[in-house]
């Protein structure tokens, strides 16, 4: 058996990526890992619900020995007997129990049944729309649409959406594995080419729709676009009410959406004007990638061939990405380019692994 990776949970963002990315890649190596100190950064450290159930999925998956996971546990080690190519293919259900979001436990499997036997289909129940987590429209819209274009088959379907606290919310992916992993191409974005499209919504379960209107006049006064751009969408069906503000953009060369939730206590001037400033920081600073989207490529990237793209100023999330990644696949360099205070330029080169 491999010697285990000890990984710290602690370090740079202390959040859930650090074992969610460890759990990916180590059903992707074989390489088994020690991770302590989980998600020491946040208020509630240790697992949450959400978490657990990316640990269990995986160790589903990887037939995995795994000794902490229990809701609470601050240390945790993971073992797959089962890994790299010999991860099967078929029909995976994971019920998150909880509103937790559905999103990051498809990121946590997806990477590993890239390289499964055959094509899988991936349910998860849980949240849809949670704050910081990608919501399912930046899957759908967003990341699901590069990863084709590095050779996966990738559909998404949100059959029912999911607010917090009561979630309920279920999300399926057909995935087809490429034929060969490290035959994926590379990947560059260096610029995003003319915008083609753009839309802000107002998303509202079960709310009054004044909250709608007051986000739309919000989102039309900062974004200054033409009428057209803006819209409301119901949502009847959803065991908690719940509101979200999708702002896309669709470029000739990339799509990226932000995102903000409305949150109880939260007024909705202000979720719409988090929205709108996001946006309005993406447009400026004209690359194609934005802030969620340069931590989320990397992964997938440095599976394949590799590639380069412009992004805004790394978050902690990107960096801490970059580190985790380079743990387990020390093949890869990934190295983060300041072009100017607001832009950078993220490449990574992949080698022959040892
Ligand atoms: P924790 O509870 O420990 O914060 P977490 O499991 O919620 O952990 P993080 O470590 O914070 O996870 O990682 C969140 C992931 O969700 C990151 O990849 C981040 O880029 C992504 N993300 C957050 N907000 C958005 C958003 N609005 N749109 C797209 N992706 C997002």
């Amino acid at each position: 058996m491999m010697a285990g990776l000890d990984i710290d949970g602690s370090s740079g963002e202390g959040g859930g990526q650090i074992l969610r990315t460890s759990l990916s890649l180590s059903l992707l190596t074989g390489q088994p890992f020690f991770l302590h100190d989980i998600r020491a950064h946040r208020e509630t450290p240790g697992l949450r619900p959400q978490h657990l159930r990316a640990v269990t999925a995986a160790a589903q998956l990887g037939d995995a020995e795994v000794n902490g996971a229990q809701v609470g546990s601050r240390e945790l080690s993971f073992c797959p007997r089962r890994f790299g190519r010999h991860l099967d293919g078929g029909r995976y259900h994971f019920d998150i129990g909880t509103a937790g979001s559905t999103s990051l436990v498809l990121q946590t499997v997806l990477p590993a049944l890239l390289c499964a036997s055959g094509p899988s289909t991936i349910t998860v129940q849980g949240g849809t729309y949670n704050t910081k987590a990608p919501p399912f429209d930046f899957l759908d819209r967003v990341f699901a649409p590069l990863l084709r274009r590095l050779g996966v088959g990738l559909e998404l379907r949100m059959l029912q959406p999911g607010f917090y606290p009561q979630g309920g919310g279920t999300i399926v992916a057909e995935l087809t594995p490429p034929a060969e992993l490290r035959a994926m191409p590379r990947l560059d974005l260096l610029q995003r080419g003319s915008v083609v499209r753009r839309q802000a919504t107002a998303v509202l379960a079960r709310l009054p729709e004044h909250i709608a209107t007051r986000e739309l006049d919000t989102l039309r006064s900062l974004l200054d676009w033409p009428p057209g751009c803006f819209s409301v969408r119901s949502i009847a069906r959803s065991r908690s009410p719940g509101n979200v503000v999708l702002v896309a953009i669709e470029s000739e060369q990339v799509c990226e959406l932000v995102s903000c939730v409305g949150e109880r206590g939260v007024p909705a001037e202000e979720v719409a004007r988090s929205a709108a400033e996001e946006a309005l920081v993406y447009l400026r600073a004209d690359v194609p990638v934005g802030e969620h989207l340069a931590d989320q490529l990397i992964l997938p990237l440095a599976l394949g061939q590799g590639g380069r793209y412009r992004t805004l100023p790394p978050s902690l999330h990107t960096r801490t990405q970059a580190d985790i990644v380079s743990r387990f696949l020390p093949h890869v360099d990934i190295a983060l380019i300041d072009e100017s205070p607001h832009v950078t330029r993220i490449e990574v080169t992949v080698g022959d692994p040892a």
